[in-house]
């Protein structure tokens, strides 16, 4: 009994752990690195901005190899906000219907690049007030 208990326990802590990292951690690293990359005028993130304008979006090479970095050095969960960033990102803008709100936000993004800096979810540009909200004028 004692070690079925520890080991629920054990499963538990590890399924809130992920769940604190993927829902809570990850959208906020998310939003972070995006505006700094703004802010840097980064290379590779303009010509992401570039190609989605002339229609030619190729999925991005940086995160896969940030995650086969992390995989290597066990920093597992670096790996799994890497890879959850690159899977929605591709999504959205490969298969734009499967998460129709995300997408909006996204692609919102590309327009008006002062706002919606997260991509797997929309909260932290709401705490951090740079959710993009029309105003017509
Ligand atoms: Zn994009
Ligand atoms: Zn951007």
């Amino acid at each position: 009994m004692l070690s079925l208990d520890t080991s629920l326990d054990t499963f538990l802590y590890t399924i809130l752990f992920y769940g604190f990292i993927i829902f809570i951690i990850e959208p906020i690293a998310e939003w972070s690195i995006h505006i700094f990359l703004h802010i840097i005028d980064n290379y590779s993130h303009n010509t992401h901005h570039k190609h989605y304008n002339e229609n030619i979006v190729t999925p991005e090479l940086w995160p896969i190899i940030i995650y086969i970095i992390a995989v290597y050095y066990n920093y597992y969960y670096i790996s799994l906000g890497f890879i959850k960033y690159w899977c929605i990102h591709t999504l959205l803008h490969f298969y734009p219907k499967l998460f129709p709100s995300l997408t909006r936000h996204h692609i919102t993004h590309h327009k008006y690049k002062n706002y919606n800096f997260a991509v797997s979810a929309i909260w932290p540009d709401i705490i951090f007030g740079t959710i993009y909200t029309y105003k017509p004028d």
